[in-house]
């Protein structure tokens, strides 16, 4: 009955174990999850108002498909301030969450047999959406500390390379690209004519260095980028669903034409929402980064002291991507039944390392209060220990 495409498409994982995870707490079941990629702060309030007054005075009608001209003009301030990086209006598209808008570009970019170079651990929604796309994704294993380098990525190209997906800070890892490897990458897609696709969602939640947009190198490398961000991370709005990128006008244009087609656009309400997210006060910006900083400061302590465990530092994003790997082989053999046992047995969810193309680990969010982080690890240690 099924299409190919509908036969080989894989629910996210990430999404399932927090259902699972939700369902045992509506049970009355005390369970811990650190398996979503959600902040726990509430929406700020200028922004709640700002969606209260949209209702109230009657913007609840369609929008143009890219979204309003306010927000868009909005995000190209942003791009200008944050991220050294001028784009007009018609540069920009808005859509159903940073999801989505990664759902259109490689829609539009990729061809059956296209090659998208995508360096793992990495979001597993990349590599469903490539294939959805008919593209072919081209799994890269990074080591520990999973730093893409330059050399990683020209090892990967052929000439079938159409896109080399990029995503620094990470999900899963928290790891960023270093400027000068990023400086590399530019060059090389510059001179092989390869796109990139930059997704910046977490780049406000750095705790080691700062975060540098590769298009904002040079006008070449521009041309060949979509750079995604959107609402969800930094201003606590994941259930809102505003997403956008920024790209070559004809890109966009193809990506707005899809858009048209699929949903329309986004929320009206959600887009007046984002404009007060990015023009009003950004305090809770640096607010939430310092909460997620000290909670990443106290799970290094105890994870340290776990000698079962082993991670490397992340330096931004809100997630430990910690090998399970000497606590395999017995009773549990592999990161996706040990994870499975860890909620079943303990109440505490994680996202097992399969769903990241990167088995023989957890990621473990650190977007919890700290009193149920401090009970989290309290409970993976008995778990670890019994
Ligand atoms: N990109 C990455 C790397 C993510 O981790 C997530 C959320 N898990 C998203 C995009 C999706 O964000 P949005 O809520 O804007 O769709």
């Amino acid at each position: 009955m099924f299409s190919k495409r509908a036969q080989e498409l894989a629910t996210s994982p990430t999404i399932a174990i927090d259902v699972k995870a939700k369902a045992f707490k509506q049970q009355g079941i005390p369970v811990i999850n650190l398996s979503v990629g959600e902040p726990n702060f509430q929406t700020p309030e200028n922004i709640k108002e700002a969606a209260i007054q949209a209702i109230k005075k009657g913007f609840t009608l369609y929008t143009a498909p890219e979204g309003i001209l306010e927000l868009r003009k909005a995000i190209a301030e942003k791009f200008e301030k944050d991220n050294k990086l001028t784009y007009d209006p018609s540069q920009i598209i808005v859509g159903v969450g940073a999801k989505e808008i990664s759902y259109l570009a490689f829609q539009v970019l990729c061809d059956k047999g296209d090659e998208v170079i995508i360096p793992v651990p990495a979001w597993n929604t990349f590599v469903e959406q490539v294939k959805l796309a008919e593209g072919t994704p081209v799994l890269i294993d990074l080591k520990p500390p999973f730093k893409i380098t330059a050399s990683d990525i020209t090892k990967a190209i052929t000439a079938k390379t159409k896109i080399i997906l990029l995503n620094s800070p990470s999900n899963p890892t928290g790891a960023m690209i270093d400027q000068e490897e990023l400086k590399k990458i530019a060059d090389i897609a510059v001179e092989k004519h390869i796109f990139i696709i930059a997704d910046e969602i977490y780049e406000k939640l750095v705790y080691t260095q700062k975060h540098v947009s590769i298009a904002s190198f040079n006008e070449k490398i521009k041309e060949l980028t979509i750079t995604i961000n959107g609402a969800s991370k930094a201003y606590a709005m994941t259930g809102w669903r505003v997403g956008y990128a920024a790209g070559p006008k004809e890109i966009i244009d193809k990506m707005k034409a899809l858009q048209s087609q699929l949903v329309a656009h986004t929320s009206s309400i959600s887009q007046m929402a984002v404009v007060e997210a990015l023009t009003g006060d950004q305090s809770s910006i640096e607010t939430m980064r310092e909460a997620f900083a000290k909670r990443r400061l106290f799970c290094m302590e105890e994870l340290d002291k776990l000698s079962e465990l082993e991670y490397t530092k992340p330096e931004g994003a809100f997630y430990f991507y910690i090998s399970v790997k000497k606590l395999l082989g017995g009773k549990y053999k592999t990161s996706s039944e040990w994870a499975e046992a860890l909620l079943e047995k303990e109440k505490v969810a994680v996202v097992p390392g399969e769903a990241f193309f990167y088995p023989g680990y957890i990621r473990m969010s650190y977007a919890a209060s700290d009193e149920d982080l401090k009970e989290a690890l309290k409970r993976i240690k008995k778990f670890i220990q019994k």
